[in-house]
């Protein structure tokens, strides 16, 4: 074997060994112990550039005397991790992630955070699927994935729980986040505020985008959105890399134009409802009713590619608005009403020259 080839072998059991402990927030990477650990402890780095790692801790009681075994091997996974994705810099390559442009629609107005959702397990046959609910008691999020990886999620996107005595994903993560916090999130914390950005990191969609990124990452997902005719409900699938764990979430009405402008933007994997929204007018129907009175009945015209065109009374679509966009049922598509700069009409009188 040569020496490349065994560097390569070398560098693949590192990763299958420590893949599934490795946890990282900004430059802060982590090393979690595996559960035979007679002597388990928490490995913590910050990246300074590719190579370079800087400040090295690990809690476990060897580390106080020299090194550990935790502290050699978190480097190694990390390198071998960022060699095998050809990541040359994690928190930049996750920014860039769908999943990552996903949570910062989700999160925008939400107050959902780790400490306010309820989980809820179930077995689904050999699976798992673990409901999410908000503060409200909303179902927000459904995931269906094999045990460890369902696990791995609760970890990441949940508190851990009192009394834990295991390395817990949520308090290595929070440990990291605070490792790595910026001069002014901390000048703003100590005011009392928290900057835009980092109340974002500190919501559930960020976590969830985070678990996202690391067990169905790159560019491999299928993303799916169809209209639910029974509610209205605007629903989005996301599909693991062959198939292995699925994401199911209904959108908030608002959220759905700037969702969709993202699929419009980067439509790779992604199949459902048109992205970009047709254009409709609000037209007015004059008729006379059985009074003999005159109605003035407001509609939208919908005009297709090919020109043919169709009224909707504007009453009827009604239940249909997702804020400015419109679906449009029959034809299974979103419009939009364009803007017009006209703010009303004169009308003449007739006896007047
Ligand atoms: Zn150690």
């Amino acid at each position: 074997m040569s020496k490349k080839t065994q560097k390569e072998k070398t560098n693949q059991t590192v990763l299958e060994n420590g893949i599934e402990r490795f946890e990282f927030y900004r430059n802060g990477i982590a090393l979690l112990p595996e559960s035979k650990d007679q002597t388990p402890g928490v490995a913590i780095m910050i990246v300074e550039d590719k190579l370079n790692l800087s400040f090295r801790f690990c809690s476990c009681k060897q580390y106080s005397t020299k090194s550990c075994e935790h502290i050699i091997e978190l480097p190694q996974v990390y390198r071998a991790y960022i060699k095998k994705f050809a990541i040359s810099n994690l928190e930049e390559n996750f920014k860039k992630n769908r999943w990552y442009r996903i949570a910062r629609v989700m999160a925008n107005e939400s107050h959902e955070t780790p400490a306010t959702i309820q989980l809820q397990c179930n077995e689904f046959g050999d699976e798992k699927v673990v409901n999410v609910f908000d503060s409200k008691g909303n179902e927000i999020l459904s995931y269906l994935a094999d045990a460890n990886r369902c696990e791995r999620f609760v970890g990441r996107c949940s508190l851990s729980k009192k009394n834990n005595k295991r390395a817990s994903r949520d308090k290595v993560i929070k440990k990291l986040a605070r490792l790595t916090i910026t001069n002014n999130e901390r000048a703003m914390l100590d005011r009392g505020l928290r900057t835009r950005g980092l109340a974002f990191r500190e919501s559930f969609w960020y976590r969830f985008a985070y678990h996202a990124f690391r067990e169905s990452g790159r560019n491999d997902c299928r993303f799916k959105t169809a209209v639910d005719e029974r509610n209205g409900s605007f629903v989005l699938t996301c599909t693991g890399a062959g198939g292995d764990q699925v994401f199911r979430m209904d959108i908030p009405r608002l959220k759905v134009k700037e969702l969709l402008s993202d699929f419009n933007q980067d439509s790779t994997g992604y199949e459902g409802v048109p992205t970009h929204p047709v254009p409709l007018k609000t037209v007015f129907c004059l008729s006379l009713n059985k009074q003999q009175e005159l109605e003035i009945v407001p509609h939208i015209r919908f005009e297709d590619k090919t020109g043919g065109q169709k009224l909707y009374e504007s009453e009827s679509l009604k239940p249909n608005v997702y804020g400015t966009l419109i679906y449009i049922e029959e034809k299974g598509v979103f419009g939009e009403l364009e803007h017009s700069d006209r703010t009303g009409w004169i009308f003449k009188d007739p006896e007047k020259k």
